[in-house]
C-alpha cells in the first residue's frame, strides 16, 4: 500500500479549509475523485454547499481588515515564502496533480512552476502598485488617487490546469490584500486544496484563504448572495461565466471571467514550415488538447498545405500517448468519457460531412478516456468545430487562398481567446495584429502563456485579464481625494 505521508501524499487533503481549520461537509457526505488514467478512486472530498459557504465568507470578510492593512513588505515575504514553498514542494505536488488530472509529469511540474512563477510576480507588481496626483483645476487642492484592495474575493476554477488556474488569482488577489474563497472543479479538488495546504504552512492568518468543495450551484449561489463578496473571478466554460456574471449584476460585483476559445492557428505560404509545426504540435496537443488556447482550427495557406499536413501528421503519429506518469509520455487521457464522446461528436459530424482522417481517429487501446491524437484535412466552415471548442486531441485542417480570407475565417466566431500565425512578412504580422479580433496573438510562437504578459480574452471569451500589471489591477479599487483648502 502506498506510504500517503510521502511523495503525492502528503499534500493531498480530504477536507475543505475554512477559518484556518480542515472541515468535513455539514452532511458528512463526500465525492469520490478518481484517475483519469487508472479509474481507481484516489481520495474524496467534502460535498459541501451554501451553510459552509457562507461560513467561509464570513471567515473572509471578518480576516479582510487586518489582512489589507498588513505592512506590504509582510505581505510580499508571506508571497516569497508561497513561492518557496511551492517550488520546494514541486515534485510532490505535480505527481498529486496528473493522478487526479492525466496530464503528463514534465507538463505538471511545468504547472506548478507557472504558478509560482505568478506567485512571485504579483509580489514584486504589488510594490509597484502606485497612485497618482493629478493636477486640481484650482489653486489650493490636491486630488490623490490611490489603491485599495476590493475585498473578498469569489474564484471558480476549471480542472484543466487545476494548480495554476488558482495561482493566477489567488496570488493578485494575496499580494493586494485581499481574501479568498476558492471553488477548485469537482473533477481535481486536491491541486486546490493543496493552496490552503501551503497557505498554512507558510502562515496566512486564519480566515484570509479558505477553499470550499461540492455543488457548483450551491457554492456560486451562496457567492453570488452574499453582499460581502465584492469580486468573483472565474475561468471556465462561457455558458457558466454568463450565469456568473448575470447572478453578480444583483449586489453589483466585479467580474473577471476567463472563458471559452476558439483558437485558429494561420499557416501562410511564406512561415518556417518546422517552427510552424512545432508551433501546432505545442498548441493543439498541450494537456491533450485541452486547453482554452488550443489551436481549436488549422489554417493553412495552399502553397504550403500539402507539406504542412505531412509534417503534423509525422509528428503526430511520433506522440507517446498513456499514463502521464511514466516515462516520455506526451499524451494523457482525456478529463472523463464525456470529453471523449464531445470529440468522437466532432469528428463523426466533419467525416460525415467531407473531412479525411490523416491519423488517429478513434479511441485508443488503453481504453478508459484515452483518445488517438488525430489529425483531418478537409475541414471547412460548416463543420461544428468551426464554432464549437473540441478540448480534445483533433487537429483540423482548413486551406484557405488568401489574407483576407485567413483573417474573415479566423474572426468568425463568438470567442476571441488566443489567436497564432506563421508568417515571415512583418507587414501582414501588423494587419494580423490589427485584423484579429483577439485579445492574445502568438506571432510564430504557439505558446505564449507568461506571467508578464495580460492573458484573457475578448467577446464571448471573457473580461478581464490575468498576469501582467492589469493581472493585479483587476484586484484594487482606485479611490480619489480631494484635499482642498490648502
Ligand atoms: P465549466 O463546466 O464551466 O466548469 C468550471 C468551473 O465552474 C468548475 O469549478 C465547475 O464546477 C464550476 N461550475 C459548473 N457549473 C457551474 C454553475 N452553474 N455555477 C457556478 N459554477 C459552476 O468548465 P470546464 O469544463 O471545467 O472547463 C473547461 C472550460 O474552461 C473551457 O471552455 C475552457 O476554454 C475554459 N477555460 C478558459 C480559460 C481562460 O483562461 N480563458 C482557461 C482554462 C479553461 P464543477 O467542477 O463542480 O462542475
Amino acid at each position: 500500500m502506498k506510504d500517503m505521508t510521502q511523495g503525492y501524499g502528503a499534500w493531498l487533503r480530504e477536507a475543505n479549509f475554512i477559518d484556518g481549520a480542515w472541515v468535513g461537509a455539514d452532511s458528512g457526505k463526500t465525492i469520490d475523485v478518481t484517475n483519469p488514467a487508472t479509474g481507481d478512486v484516489i481520495g474524496t472530498v467534502p460535498n459541501a454547499g451554501e451553510a459552509e459557504t457562507a461560513r467561509a465568507i464570513d471567515a473572509a470578510a471578518r480576516a479582510f481588515p487586518d489582512f489589507a492593512a498588513m505592512d506590504l513588505m509582510s505581505r510580499v515575504s508571506l508571497l516569497w515564502k508561497l513561492h518557496d514553498a511551492l517550488m520546494d514542494n514541486q515534485a510532490a505536488l505535480a505527481e498529486l496533480l496528473t493522478v487526479e488530472m492525466g496530464k503528463p509529469l514534465a507538463e505538471a511540474k511545468g504547472e506548478i512552476a507557472i504558478g509560482a512563477q505568478y506567485v512571485r510576480w504579483f509580489a514584486e507588481e504589488v510594490r509597484r502598485a502606485k497612485g497618482e496626483i493629478v493636477p486640481a483645476g484650482v489653486n489650493g487642492r490636491r486630488i490623490l488617487v490611490t489603491k485599495h484592495p476590493v475585498g473578498v474575493v469569489g474564484m471558480i476554477t476549471p480542472w484543466n490546469f487545476p494548480s495554476s488556474m488558482l495561482a493566477r488569482k489567488i496570488a493578485p488577489a494575496l499580494a493586494a490584500g485581499c481574501t479568498v474563497v476558492a471553488k477548485p472543479a469537482t473533477a481535481t479538488p486536491f491541486s486546490g486544496l493543496a493552496w490552503a495546504a501551503l497557505a498554512e504552512e507558510v502562515g496566512y492568518p486564519k480566515g484570509v484563504v479558505n477553499i470550499v468543495t461540492g455543488s457548483a450551484r450551491a457554492i456560486a449561489g451562496a457567492m453570488m448572495a452574499a453582499p460581502e463578496v465584492r469580486k468573483i473571478t472565474f475561468t471556465g466554460s462561457t455558458e457558466v461565466g454568463k450565469e456568473l456574471i448575470r447572478g453578480s449584476a444583483d449586489t453589483v460585483k466585479k467580474v473577471s471571467m476567463e472563458l471559452g476559445g476558439n483558437a485558429p492557428f494561420i499557416v501562410f505560404d511564406d512561415a518556417d514550415l518546422d517552427a510552424a509545426v512545432e508551433g501546432a504540435m505545442v498548441s493543439k496537443y498541450r494537456n491533450s488538447g485541452q486547453t482554452c488556447v488550443c489551436a481549436n482550427r488549422l489554417y493553412v495557406q495552399a502553397g504550403i498545405h500539402d507539406a504542412f499536413v505531412a509534417k503534423l501528421v509525422e509528428r503526430t503519429r511520433a506522440l507517446k500517448v498513456g499514463d502521464g506518469r511514466e516515462d516520455g509520455v506526451a499524451q494523457g487521457p482525456l478529463i472523463d468519457m464525456g470529453a471523449v464522446e464531445k470529440v468522437e461528436a466532432l469528428l463523426g459530424d466533419a467525416v460525415e460531412k467531407g473531412a479525411k482522417i490523416a491519423t488517429g481517429g478513434k479511441r485508443h487501446a488503453l481504453g478508459h478516456s484515452f483518445f488517438e491524437p488525430t489529425v483531418l484535412t478537409g475541414a471547412t466552415p460548416a463543420m461544428d468545430f468551426a464554432q464549437e471548442e473540441i478540448f480534445g486531441p483533433l487537429a483540423p485542417v482548413f486551406r484557405f487562398e488568401t489574407e483576407e480570407e485567413a483573417i474573415a475565417m479566423a474572426n468568425d466566431t463568438v470567442f476571441g481567446l488566443a489567436a497564432y500565425a506563421y508568417t515571415r512578412d512583418l507587414g501582414r504580422a501588423f494587419r494580423l495584429n490589427q485584423g484579429l479580433q483577439y485579445g492574445m496573438i502568438g506571432i510564430n510562437s504557439g505558446l505564449i502563456t507568461t506571467v508578464e504578459a495580460p492573458f484573457g480574452g475578448v467577446k464571448e471569451s471573457g473580461l478581464g485579464k490575468e498576469g501582467g500589471s492589469q493581472g493585479l489591477e483587476d484586484y484594487l479599487d482606485t479611490k480619489y481625494v480631494c484635499v482642498d483648502g490648502i
